[in-house]
């Protein structure tokens, strides 16, 4: 439910996810509870049980029995519809390790209730246009990570080579060299993200530890050529990022880096990238701001013991709105 006006351009929603088998067994209290409702998440103190509860609202709130599809449905499908009209959309996942961040962006592999909002937006996307008649479109797939300030092409076959960010006044910000890949099916983008992720593991010794010091943004570029009244072929086009945020628990918990992140870019960005990391924040800033849309997802855990780490991923994403 969401009691945002659909013309808002920041949505922030807030997910905790379910407690797992070893929180359960080892007894944790559950110290999160949620008011879909009212949008509401609760917070009690794990050490002053007498203490009232800390309550944060947001736009939309999911509890540990959300269903992919309705985040997707609720959440994420207005801001894919506007890419496919031609707009810039950003979808992120924020939160610290291990609250869900990448099973919502990605969900469960080869189980289709557990899909995440990536391959989601497949499916929508391309039925999107298999229902169109009057358009043709071209979409074309990226991957990439940054990991310690370095970009890596998750497509590419030399997975040791670097890339670097240059600018065009036309084009704004981009990343050189990056492989792009135009797919015609939902199977064939399912394919370029596949071959994506297993580079990603590839390269890493750790992949948990990796996972939760880098970024992975999956590009999604919507062309739509139609002929319009005036007998001339106009052409939209629209990005959308798709973005699992390494854990936030890397990050200074000071103001000092949104401070530097304001002063890094030409508009206040802090409340929509919570890293100083000046490579996603560059590539991402022309994707932010004016017509562009973005969902900030932020993922909690419910147990006893994230409650700090839960506070400050909910006193991040208020910050955020
Ligand atoms: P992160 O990417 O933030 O580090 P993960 O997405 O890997 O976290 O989630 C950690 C574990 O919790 C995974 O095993 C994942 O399947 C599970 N999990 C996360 N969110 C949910 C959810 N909403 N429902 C069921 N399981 C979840
Ligand atoms: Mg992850």
């Amino acid at each position: 439910m969401s009691k945002t006006k659909s013309s808002e351009s920041v949505k922030v929603v807030v997910r905790c996810r379910p407690m797992n088998s070893k929180e359960k067994a080892s007894k944790f209290e559950q110290m999160v509870s949620v008011d879909v409702k009212l949008g509401q998440i609760m917070v009690r103190n794990p050490r002053e049980a007498s203490e009232l509860p800390k309550v944060f609202t947001f736009d939309s709130v999911y509890d540990c029995n959300s269903k992919q599809i309705d985040l997707y449905d609720e959440t994420f499908r207005p801001l894919v519809d506007s890419v496919l009209l031609g707009f810039n959309g950003t979808i992120f996942a924020y939160g610290q390790t291990g609250t869900g961040k990448t099973y919502t962006m990605e969900g469960v592999r080869n189980d289709p209730e557990r899909r995440g909002v990536i391959p989601n937006s497949f499916d929508h996307i391309f039925t999107h246009i298999s229902r169109s008649q009057n358009q043709q479109y071209l979409v074309r797939a990226s991957y990439l990570e940054i990991y310690q300030e370095e970009i890596r092409d998750l497509l590419s076959k030399d997975q040791s080579h670097r890339l670097e960010l240059r600018e065009r006044p036309d084009t704004g910000v981009y990343v050189k060299d990056l492989s792009s890949f135009v797919t015609k099916s939902a199977r064939e983008i399912e394919h370029v993200m596949n071959v994506g992720n297993q580079n990603r593991s590839v390269g890493a010794t750790n992949m948990n530890e990796h996972s939760s010091r880098s970024h992975a943004i999956f590009v999604i570029t919507v062309e739509c050529s139609e002929l319009g009244v005036d007998g001339e072929n106009h052409i939209r086009v629209g990005k959308l990022n798709l973005v699992d945020l390494a854990g936030s628990e890397r990050q200074t918990k000071t103001g000092a880096q949104g401070e530097r992140l304001k002063e890094a870019t030409k508009i206040n960005l802090s409340s929509h990238i919570p890293y100083r990391d000046s490579k996603l924040t560059r590539l991402l800033q022309d994707s932010l701001g004016g017509n562009a849309r973005t969902v900030m997802v932020a993922n909690i855990g419910p147990a006893s013991y994230n409650v700090e780490e839960t506070l400050t991923t909910l006193r991040y994403a208020n910050r955020a709105k």
